[in-house]
């Protein structure tokens, strides 16, 4: 990602400057895509990642007392997949094989599938085993009983969208649901996005719950006010809905804002 200093810069001078700084025929590179990114930012994808260093080294070169030359990580989308029956796939490491083979026609690009974890789903009839002891069940209503499994998976765009537009893989013999899983990481210093605590350039805390001066486990607070709409309303016209936590994902609208962004300039999704 090429940043200019100069926030305010269009995006078209940035897209003039580096054009004729960067020439990818006489440095031989492949991009697989450009794209504006924000603050007159210009997004370039490179094939590889030898590409992309090659890319970046240049780019500093040229273009650095003018512009923040960033490496973006090469970060896939990720799903959850729900519906599992076994742990068996999982356990004996055959799981990612299964789900690209069976649902071949949902992997048109990559056929990466990273499982990134494999978690039991926490049952919420988990008494209903002991109130149905003595109840003589047939072998599909015990199925309803059954532990069920989940995963979150990791693949290319091109799978990650065909998956989530089915809703559903095959695995095995399980009819599994697929959701969106795509998550913006949310710092539990400063409750701003895109960077942990440790990270944090802020010296003092502030809360999730009522967004003052102090750490979760000493608020005191009855009202909910989250920090990261509030900044936004501070500065911005349009005015959005504080009244919740800032780690209510649901109803914070900066946090959907923030994944949205996520998509479109670390995941190229759209
Ligand atoms: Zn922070
Ligand atoms: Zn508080
Ligand atoms: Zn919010």
């Amino acid at each position: 990602m090429l940043l200019p200093k100069n926030q305010n810069q269009n995006i078209a001078v940035t897209k003039t400057d580096v054009l004729q700084a960067v020439d990818p025929v006489a440095a031989g590179v492949a991009f697989s895509d450009t794209k504006p990114g924000k603050n007159g930012s210009l997004i370039i994808k490179c094939i590889n990642q030898e590409d992309a260093t090659k890319i970046s080294n240049i780019a500093t070169d040229k273009l650095s007392e003018n512009y923040v030359v960033k490496e973006l990580p090469n970060l896939k989308p990720r799903l959850r997949i729900v519906g599992f029956t076994s742990e068996d796939l999982y356990k004996n490491g055959t799981l990612s094989n299964y789900i690209v083979v069976q649902n071949k026609h949902l992997f048109p690009g990559s056929q990466d599938c990273d499982i990134i974890n494999f978690t039991k789903i926490k049952s919420k009839r988990s008494n209903d085993n002991n109130e149905n002891r003595n109840v003589i069940r047939d072998s599909n209503s015990n199925k309803k009983y059954q532990t069920k499994f989940q995963a979150l998976i990791q693949v290319d765009n091109a799978a990650y969208k065909s998956i989530l537009h089915s809703g559903h893989l095959i695995v095995g013999f399980d009819y599994c649901l697929a959701c969106d899983a795509v998550e913006v990481r949310r710092c539990f210093n400063c409750c701003g996005f895109n960077h942990l605590s440790k990270q944090c350039s802020f010296r003092k805390p502030t809360c999730p719950r009522c967004s003052q001066e102090h750490s979760l486990n000493q608020c005191k607070s009855e009202t909910l006010c989250c920090i990261n709409c509030t900044i936004w309303n501070s500065t911005q016209s349009e005015k959005l809905p504080a009244d919740h936590a800032a780690s209510d994902i649901k109803n914070c609208r900066m946090y959907q804002r923030a994944v949205s962004d996520f998509k479109h300039n670390i995941l190229s999704l759209e």
